[in-house]
């Protein structure tokens, strides 16, 4: 027993005893112990008069002009009260702090519940989104922005954000990403995408405009010079330059062709269609193609796990192969392999690409898939490279909900692996037997 309790025990003790003892002395001791008691009652009563004022909190608590047991209680009651009112004035000042940042923000935070309903939000997102503090908070926010893309994003919301069309200003867009956080809440961050979308824009209908403007003069170009080439009169000192020419003139076409393919898939607003695309059949005329083109090429191989085929859309899917196969083939010496496995499961599909030729340097592989990048731009264009394969083969994937994996080791070969997502697959109940050319 605490040490002040004890000696409160032993005073009411002794109260009594002394009040018994003079009872006993001047007789009538239960009108004495009575009266002892009747004062004990009154002193217990005016301290908890002064605690129940110490509780409630008003100004002016009566100074303890007490000693002993209450005196302490009502000290550290005192104590208590002034923690929790210092503890009070530091949470209103950090919240303070956040609605004034958060309200200097200028991208939107919007705070959801696991139902999706709008907890809080910020000023900005009043601007992005065009919400309403007075009458949006409680409401789904799928209820008040209803783009399918959006709606699809709050049911399965992937690492990167989405940019859809702005709520509040027309022709404006907003790129939003959730990040999950405490109990099954998200908050929703919502950026201004405007001037990045309208740039994007701009570069891509210029990339398109140019390559349109320069494939006709290229065309009438490519045409004298293939019929100078056949000249038989041609002096024999421009045949080399005219070759060369005719050459580059191809080189060009080709890269037109490839970036206007590259702006077309990157300008295209929704995926893929889903037309039947039979790709065993596909890849075993690719290969016999490939293997028919020169004499001089590594041992290709093809291997199917399975005859799936692909919802999708074919000269895309065509693309993709072929890009694939392409550069295996010509990143590969003549006394290496290029191997072609396709199989699927309820997983989904994979098309896999594996070959033993000069391999990608680690720090590279990140950016391969870059518009024009190439680890050796000098070998690329020897053999008749563009650098937009990869970007066109990342494109084209991704309109298939696919991705694109690569694996690397320098001199020793390359893994490029297709992923396709289960609903581009069709099973056909066979399995198809492997294939090798
Ligand atoms: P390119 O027309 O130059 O091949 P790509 O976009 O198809 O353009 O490829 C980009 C670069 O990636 C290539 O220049 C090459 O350096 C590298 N690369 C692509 N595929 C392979 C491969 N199978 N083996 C080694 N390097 C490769």
């Amino acid at each position: 027993m605490p040490r002040r309790w004890a000696k409160q025990i032993a005073l009411l003790a002794a109260w009594i005893a002394a009040a018994a003892l003079l009872g006993l002395w001047f007789g009538a001791p239960a009108w004495w112990l009575s009266a002892a008691l009747a004062l004990y009652v009154a002193h217990t009563l005016r301290h908890l008069y002064l605690l129940d004022r110490v509780l409630e909190g008003g100004k002016h608590v009566p100074p303890f002009a007490t000693r002993g047991l209450w005196a302490e209680i009502l000290a550290r009651v005192d104590t208590l009260r002034t923690k929790s009112r210092n503890r009070k004035k530091k949470f209103h000042r950090v919240l303070k702090e956040i609605r004034e940042s958060t309200g200097a923000l200028r991208d939107g935070g919007v705070i959801l519940n696991a139902d999706n309903e709008i907890v809080w939000f910020n000023p900005a997102a009043t601007w992005l989104l065009g919400l309403d503090p007075r009458t949006d908070i409680g409401r789904r926010i799928d209820n008040l922005i209803r783009y399918p893309e959006f709606v699809r994003y709050l049911a399965e919301p992937g690492g990167e954000s989405i940019t859809i069309p702005s709520p509040k200003v027309e022709s404006g867009w907003i790129a939003v990403q959730l990040i999950p956080y405490g109990r099954n809440q998200r908050i929703a961050i919502v950026r201004n995408a405007t001037r990045e979308i309208t740039l994007e824009r701009t570069r891509r209908d210029f990339v398109a405009n140019a390559s349109h403007e320069l494939r006709s003069p290229l065309t009438v170009i490519s045409g004298y010079l293939d019929t100078l080439a056949d000249d038989d009169d041609l002096p024999e000192s421009w045949q080399v330059p005219i070759t060369e020419m005719l050459r580059q003139a191809d080189r060009m076409t080709q890269i037109l062709r490839d970036l206007m393919e590259l702006v077309r898939l990157e300008s295209a607003e929704s995926n893929a269609g889903h037309d039947f695309v039979d790709v065993c059949a596909m890849l075993d005329r690719m290969v016999r193609e490939f293997d028919s083109a020169s004499a001089e090429h590594p041992t290709l191989s093809l291997s199917f796990e399975t005859d799936a085929a692909l919802l999708g859309n074919e000269s895309e899917l065509h693309s993709i192969f072929f890009n694939l196969l392409h550069n295996a083939v010509r990143f590969t010496p003549a006394s290496g392999s290029v191997e072609v496995v396709w199989r699927a499961d309820g997983q989904g599909g994979e098309l896999k690409v594996t070959d033993t030729g000069i391999g990608i340097p680690e720090e590279e592989i990140p950016r391969i898939t870059e518009r024009f990048y190439r680890v050796d731009p000098g070998r690329s264009r020897a053999k008749g490279g563009t650098g937009l394969g990869l970007a066109i083969v990342k494109h084209a994937l991704q309109r298939h909900n696919g991705t694109l994996e690569i694996s690397s080791v320098e001199g020793e070969g390359s893994a490029f692996r297709c992923l396709f997502a289960p609903q581009r697959l069709v099973f056909r109940g066979g399995r198809a037997e492997a294939a090798v050319s």
